[in-house]
């Protein structure tokens, strides 16, 4: 059964989470851009702004309506709570008899709240869950902030121009991996619970069931979201691209994009599903210990294909090839899913406006304009 959040009891939530012990992030402005940051009051957030998305460009504009979140999605997403750029793993200490200890470094700090993660994020959560938690071998770190996670995600009601979700099948509307799901509507939110957790923190603050009418409203942001996008990824994103891809390694057009391509990374950084990574040696001054961290890497980088002596991939059209070979098409082999989740951040956020629908559109033949 659904329920209302009025506007006024924001602050409530934040104290309920508060007095739960967790910490609370939601979405403010950051030199230009909306971003995660600690919330402690409703008057932080983003009230009356929407962010202007095309490829290569990002501007916030105030906007007609009064909302706190009109907007569709700013350079983060859950990834770096969860996957952090920079986490040590362990470290190593030499005893006073001349032994090297080691020692793992699990994270010690208090669990997160997270307000305003959108469907695709949730999405993106998930597949990155395949990466890091199943499988062989889970990942002790990620497992760890994934456990002090609760998720308060937010419907989007407006997209951005490169927002493609409906494509991809992840978005507008969140359909699991959350504790709370928000709608805004006038005067505050439609709220869906997702877990245990969520159901005791929407009955400790006393809302009310939601009513037929702010059901309906609700239903509608959804649907305006999902009619705002103008993109779609060719294939609806599936499978069938991997085959695509893999057929035409010498296309013409990995020639004409890396013309294109700076090899900066910037998509892979925004990308909430990106997983790749080195790690580091910090020695300690004295020079009786170290410790290991892992980094985010990129496969735009010349290192990340060094082997043994040599690049593997020494030039911009290989290592754009890696990434949307992977990203599309090879992702399917090792986790079963795409790599991609249609939020646009790497659309967005990339200094030359290369757009990933376009390219798999030259590739694949099919367009990549929602009818
Ligand atoms: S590839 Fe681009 S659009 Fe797809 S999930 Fe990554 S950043 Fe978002
Ligand atoms: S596609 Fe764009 S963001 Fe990615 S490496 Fe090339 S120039 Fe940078």
């Amino acid at each position: 059964m659904p329920y209302f959040l009025a506007y006024e009891q924001i602050n409530e939530l934040l104290a309920a989470l508060s007095a739960l012990g967790y910490r609370c992030l939601g979405p403010q402005v950051r030199e230009g851009a909306i971003i995660f940051d600690d919330l402690k009051d409703a008057d932080q957030l983003p009230w009356g702004l929407r962010d202007a998305q095309k490829p290569g460009y990002y501007r916030l504009e105030k906007s007609e309506e009064t909302e706190a979140f009109a907007w569709a999605n700013g350079p983060q997403a859950i990834k770096p709570l969860l996957f952090k750029p920079k986490e040590s793993l362990w470290r190593v200490q030499k005893n006073a008899e001349g032994k090297y200890l080691f020692q793992e470094t699990l994270p010690e700090h208090q669990p997160i709240a997270l307000i305003g993660a959108r469907a695709c994020d949730l999405a993106a959560m998930q597949v990155q869950d395949k990466t890091l938690l199943t499988g062989q071998y889970t990942d002790a770190h990620y497992a760890w902030h994934r456990q002090h996670l609760l998720i308060v995600a937010v419907n989007c009601s407006y997209s951005s121009q490169n927002c493609f979700c409906v494509s991809t099948q992840t978005g507008p509307k969140a359909t699991s991996g959350y504790d709370l799901a928000l709608t805004e509507i006038e005067d505050g939110f439609v709220v869906e619970i997702g877990s245990e957790k969520g159901e005791a923190l929407i009955h400790a603050l006393a809302c009310e069931s939601a009513t037929k009418k702010a059901l309906e409203k609700a239903a509608l942001r959804t649907q305006h979201a999902a009619n705002m996008q103008s993109k779609r990824m060719p294939k609806n994103n599936s499978r069938a691209l991997r085959d695509i891809l893999m057929n035409n390694l010498n296309h013409p057009r990995w020639e004409e994009v890396a013309e294109r391509c700076l090899s900066c990374g910037n998509c892979t950084s925004v990308c909430p599903t990106c997983f790749c990574h080195h790690q580091t040696e910090t020695p300690t001054a004295q020079n009786d210990g170290s410790v290991h961290a892992r980094e985010w890497d990129s496969c735009f980088t010349q290192g990340h294909s060094y082997i043994h002596g040599q690049v593997i991939r020494d030039t911009t059209e290989k290592r754009y090839k890696q990434w949307l070979t992977h990203k599309l098409g090879t992702w399917w082999d090792q986790f079963d899913t795409s790599g991609c989740v249609g939020c646009g951040r790497c659309i967005t956020w990339c200094p030359v406006g290369i757009d990933l629908t376009e390219e798999m559109a030259a590739i694949s033949g099919e367009s990549n304009e929602k009818k």
